[in-house]
C-alpha cells in the first residue's frame, strides 16, 4: 500500500523518492519557490512540499493549483529549513489530478465557523476540526470494540427494524410501505396493519437492549453497536434523532457489576484517544475546550463518585433557587441538574442509582422498598448523563405486574418474557451514546458536529 502522509511525515530524511497524494489546503509562491501544504486525513499535520521552479519543465502548471485540489507529488523526503516540520518533501513532479476552481470552492484558506461548515457537510472533513472529530471517532469505535473483545464480549446485531419499542416510550418512527393516501383501514377504521409490508406495525429501533438481552442469556457477556432512532422532539445540543448505540448486556451481574464495567469501559476508552490521538487532542485542548486532555488524563486516575437518586435530590434541593426547574422527590433530572451534580457536587463523573419506577424503563429491576429501581446514569461534567443503565428485572411475576402498571401488553413481549420462565438469571448492561461520548472526548458543543451526518427534527439534508 502507498504511504500516507502520517508515515512520510514520520521518514528519516532520505535520497529516496516517494509519492505524496492529497489536497492542497495552502499554496505560496515566491519567486523561485512554491510551497505547498498536502493534507490525506491520515493526521492533522499536512505534509509541506517545496517546489524549486526552476527545476521544473514547466512552471505554469503550478498556475493551477489552487486550495482544495488533489495533487500527487513525488520527491525525496528532506529535512526542511522552516520550523513548523522537521520534514518536507523536495519535489520537482507535481500532477494536478483534480482542479478545484477558486470563485466556487466554499472552503478558502481563512477560518469558517462551524455553522457554516454545518451547511457543508459534505466538505467539511476537509478542515482541521472535522479532520481531528472523525480520527477520535474512529479511534473511539475501535476501542470499544477491543474493550469488550479484550473481556470476551461477543459482539452481537441486533435487528434495526423492530417491532417492539424497548423504552416503552413511544418515541419511535415507524416503517411502512403503505400508501400514505388510501391508508387500509380495518373495519373499526383503524390502519390496517395486517396490509403493510411487515404484515404488523414496525418501527426502527430505539435500542438493541431487548434483543441483546436474549442472545446474553445464552453467551454471558454481549454487546452491541449499532445505529438507534428516537423520534423525540429535542432540539438540544446532546440529542439526535439518529444516534450510535452501544450496549454491554452481561448475564449473573447485578448493578454493582454493571456499574464497574461502566467505570473501566470509559476510562479504556479516554486512555484510548489519550495515547492514540495526542495530536489530535492537543488540537482540541487548544481550540475547543480548554485542557481537555488534562481533564480526560485526571478522570482516568479518580474514581467515579456515587449518589443515589434520593441523595442527589437533597443536594440539589439545597440550590433550588439556581434552576430553572427546581427538584423535589420524583423529578425527572433535566440537564442543568445533572450537570450541577457531576460539576459542582462532585467535581468529577458522578454514577447516580436507585432512580424512582416512575422515571425509569419497565424493564429495571425493581428495589425492596417498591419505589425504586436499580438503575444507574453516569454523569459527566459539561454534558451530563452519556450513559444509562440498569439491573433488569429477574423475576417474571415482577416486570409482567411492572408491565401491566406502565399499560402496555405482556402478549407484545412474549419472547422477552420468557427469558425470566426458561432460566432466569440476574442481569444488566447499558447504553453509551456514542455521539455523546466523542462530544464529551473531543468537547464539542453540539452534538452535530460530531457525526458525519446529523438528523435532527426537521434536518435530515445530504
Ligand atoms: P436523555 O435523558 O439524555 O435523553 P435517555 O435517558 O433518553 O437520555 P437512554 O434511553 O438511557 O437515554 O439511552 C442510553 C444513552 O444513549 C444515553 O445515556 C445517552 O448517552 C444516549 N442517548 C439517548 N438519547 C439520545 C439522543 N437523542 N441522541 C444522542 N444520544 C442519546
Ligand atoms: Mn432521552
Amino acid at each position: 500500500m502507498k504511504e500516507r502522509i502520517s508515515a512520510l511525515l514520520k521518514r528519516e530524511p532520505q535520497q529516496e523518492i516517494v509519492a505524496a497524494e492529497g489536497w492542497v489546503r495552502t499554496k505560496r509562491d515566491s519567486k523561485n519557490v512554491c510551497f505547498l501544504e498536502i493534507n490525506d486525513g491520515s493526521c492533522l499535520k499536512g505534509l509541506q512540499v517545496v517546489i524549486d521552479k526552476e527545476k521544473l519543465s514547466d512552471p505554469t502548471v503550478l498556475n493551477a493549483i489552487t486550495t482544495g485540489c488533489s495533487v500527487i507529488c513525488k520527491g525525496p523526503i528532506v529535512a526542511s529549513a522552516g520550523g513548523n516540520q522537521t520534514v518536507e518533501m523536495a519535489s520537482t513532479d507535481v500532477t494536478i489530478i483534480g482542479e478545484c476552481p477558486v470563485d466556487t470552492y466554499p472552503l478558502q484558506k481563512k477560518r469558517h465557523t462551524i455553522e457554516y461548515l454545518r451547511e457543508i457537510a459534505h466538505l467539511r472533513a476537509r478542515t482541521n476540526m472535522f479532520g481531528a472529530i472523525a480520527r477520535v471517532r474512529n479511534t473511539l469505535s475501535y476501542a470499544v470494540h477491543s474493550f469488550f473483545q479484550e473481556q470476551g464480549f461477543m459482539y452481537v446485531n441486533t435487528p434495526i427494524i423492530s417491532a417492539s419499542d424497548a423504552e416503552g416510550a413511544g418515541e419511535q418512527f415507524l416503517v411502512t410501505t403503505l400508501d400514505l393516501d388510501k391508508l387500509p383501514r380495518t373495519e373499526e377504521g383503524a390502519i390496517d396493519y395486517s396490509k403493510d409490508f411487515f404484515g404488523r406495525e414496525a418501527f426502527l429501533t430505539v435500542s438493541g437492549q431487548l434483543e441483546g438481552e436474549t442472545y446474553a442469556m445464552a453467551m454471558k457477556n454481549i454487546y452491541t453497536f449499532g445505529p438507534t432512532f428516537r423520534a423525540e422532539n429535542s432540539n438540544t445540543k446532546r440529542h439526535l434523532s439518529e444516534f450510535w448505540m452501544v450496549e454491554p448486556e452481561m448475564a449473573f451481574c447485578n448493578i454493582e457489576g454493571d456499574m464497574e464495567v461502566a467505570e473501566a469501559f470509559l476510562k479504556y476508552l479516554f486512555k484510548a484517544v489519550l495515547e492514540k490521538c495526542p495530536e489530535d487532542m492537543a488540537f482540541f485542548s487548544k481550540f475547543v475546550e480548554a485542557g481537555m486532555e488534562e481533564t480526560l488524563r485526571t478522570i482516568v486516575d479518580t474514581p467515579f463518585a456515587h449518589l443515589t437518586y434520593t441523595q442527589a435530590i437533597e443536594e440539589l434541593e439545597k440550590h433550588n433557587d439556581k434552576f430553572e426547574f427546581p427538584v423535589s422527590w420524583g423529578s425527572d433530572l433535566q440537564s442543568e441538574h445533572e450537570k450541577f451534580l457531576t460539576e459542582v457536587i462532585c467535581k468529577r463523573p458522578v454514577i447516580v442509582t436507585d432512580y424512582p419506577k416512575e422515571i425509569k424503563a419497565f424493564y429495571m429491576k425493581l428495589n425492596e422498598d417498591g419505589k425504586t429501581v436499580r438503575g444507574m446514569d453516569v454523569l459527566v461534567p459539561r454534558l451530563g448523563e452519556i450513559i444509562g443503565g440498569s439491573e433488569r428485572e429477574a423475576d417474571l411475576d415482577v416486570l409482567t405486574k411492572r408491565m401491566e402498571e406502565l399499560k402496555l401488553n405482556p402478549e407484545d413481549y412474549w419472547w422477552y418474557l420468557d427469558l425470566r420462565r426458561f432460566g432466569s438469571a440476574p442481569h444488566a448492561g447499558f447504553g453509551l451514546g456514542f455521539e455523546r461520548l466523542v462530544q464529551y472526548v473531543t468537547g464539542v458543543a453540539n452534538i452535530r458536529d460530531v457525526i458525519p451526518y446529523p438528523r435532527a427534527p426537521k434536518l435530515a439534508d445530504f
